[in-house]
């Protein structure tokens, strides 16, 4: 079965993937505004009635500011765990109790033919949550805020066939630009955000044949642009003597815009 991954919104504007197959959907975050998502599903001739569920990975603007319509209009259910369901509903925030799922962390859940993990990362809100999706043979992780890539979020990136990960900022456009210190050293914590050389190092430190497609998420605008994470991993991959073989590929996923869609083809068992 062919499995399609896209990214409809990517970064501190908004961020919104899709993941699915010629029966089923979902979506991972709700961060631009529901007709956004309602629009751009159009355009990639992708109907909402076959979204089963959004996968919420915290409560950052960014991540939910389409949720709350999107769940009443469309009456579907919003899935993560206790803790950033409490971050989430505010008296600003309102989601009808039935479209409210609680997931656990580290533990295989089932939503539209996946099997699908939460884990924890670290990232300066209540709770934060990546996700591991299998479906068949497949693996995809998405893992889109963290300050660092932490012990207990590792297996699960190393896993995938799909990556999914932060690039969030050129290291030197951010201390030499206009963020006040605070900002900056709020972004370059360790519940901050990754840089491009934090990412392209772990990259180089982890990558394996499985791994058949990396996709750089959640640039910054004022402090990355796609050359500068581009050129940053073929510097990290040229000096470590690492070369992609024939089927890896690298997207950036674009901050506005959808980006094309990867198709993986998923192998099940038969009987
Ligand atoms: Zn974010
Ligand atoms: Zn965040």
């Amino acid at each position: 079965m062919k499995l399609n991954f896209c990214s409809l919104s990517s970064g501190s504007n908004g961020n919104c993937y899709y993941l699915g197959n010629e029966f089923h959907g979902i979506l991972i975050d709700a961060g631009i505004s529901a007709t956004a998502i309602r629009k751009f599903l159009k355009n990639l001739d992708i109907s909402m009635q076959t979204i089963m569920g959004v996968l919420t990975t915290h409560n950052h603007i960014d991540h939910i500011k389409g949720l709350e319509l999107l769940t009443r209009k469309n009456h579907l259910p919003a899935l993560t765990t206790q803790k950033i369901w409490k971050s989430i509903l505010t008296p600003q925030m309102k989601i009808s109790p039935d479209c409210i799922r609680e997931i656990p962390l580290k533990q295989k859940f089932h939503l539209a033919g996946f099997d699908i993990e939460a884990f924890p990362v670290c990232h300066d809100a209540p709770e934060t949550i990546g996700f591991h999706i299998c479906a068949g043979d497949k693996k995809i992780t998405i893992v889109t805020d963290l300050g660092h890539i932490c012990q207990i979020a590792t297996p699960y990136i190393k896993a995938a066939n799909l990556l999914v990960i932060e690039s969030n900022y050129d290291e030197q456009m951010l201390v030499n630009g206009k963020y006040p210190p605070f900002l900056k050293a709020r972004i370059q914590s360790d519940h901050g955000h990754l840089g491009n050389h934090q990412t392209a190092t772990f990259l180089a430190d982890n990558i394996n044949d499985k791994l058949s497609n990396i996709c750089l998420a959640h640039l910054s605008k004022n402090n990355n642009s796609p050359e500068k994470v581009l050129q940053t991993l073929a510097q990290t991959f040229s000096e470590r003597g690492i070369i992609l073989n024939g089927h890896q590929r690298i997207s950036i996923l674009n901050r506005t815009t959808p980006t094309n869609m990867i198709s993986l083809i998923e192998q099940t068992d038969s009987l």
